[in-house]
């Protein structure tokens, strides 16, 4: 099963994917986790994605797309992704879909985790004071909330002209938006 999580940042989806990759047995690809440990690993990539990620813009289309055809190409992959953060445009979008075709897969389900901007706000001053993401001062999640207006959710729509969004709110504890998560997979 292939299943994208869409929403903006801190909305949980992170979370929710780590336990869905666990229920499934699926690989879990996070763009930017994988993007964390390039700059960490100080490699080429992480060089490059780092002032995009520091200013809470997107790292451009075809950096993440190299990396996304590496993890797709992994055998681990073959049975289906869980998809976390990425695609996060239309561009990628597009994208994905022709990579899964041309493995004779598909995109199953897209999950978009809806939660009020004052709420991500303050879930992103929790987190930074536990974390210390390099992203997670206020004007760069600003940043981040408004890329995701302009460039991510559109995506919505996209989805749901193919019938494969559902809409989850990504409000109350844990187990609760995982119960959501697991009914809205099954419906
Ligand atoms: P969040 O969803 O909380 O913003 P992520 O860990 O998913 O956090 O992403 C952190 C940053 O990594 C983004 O702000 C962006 O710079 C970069 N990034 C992650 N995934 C992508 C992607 N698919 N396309 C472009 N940039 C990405």
């Amino acid at each position: 099963m292939n299943v994208i999580l869409l929403g903006p940042p801190g909305c949980g989806k992170g979370t929710q994917g780590a336990i869905l990759a666990t229920r499934l047995q699926t690989t879990r690809i996070a763009t930017g986790d994988l993007l964390r440990a390039a700059v960490q690993a100080e490699t080429d990539l992480g060089q490059q994605a780092q002032s995009f990620m520091d200013k809470g813009l997107l790292v451009p289309d075809e950096v993440i797309l190299g990396l996304i055809m590496e993890v797709l190409n992994e055998p681990q992959a073959q049975n289906g992704v869980i998809m976390d953060g990425f695609p996060r445009t239309v561009a990628q979008a597009e994208a994905v879909a022709q990579l899964l075709a041309s493995r004779g897969h598909a995109v199953d389900r897209v999950l978009t985790f809806e939660v009020p901007d004052d709420e991500l706000v303050r879930r992103m001053q929790g987190r930074a004071a536990q974390e210390g993401r390099s992203d997670d001062t206020r004007d760069a999640f600003q940043k981040r909330l408004d890329v995701y207006q302009e460039q991510t959710a559109p995506l919505v729509e996209f989805y749901e002209r193919q019938n494969l969004n559902v809409r989850i709110s990504g409000m109350g504890t844990m187990d609760e938006v995982s119960t959501r998560v697991q009914e809205a997979l099954d419906g």
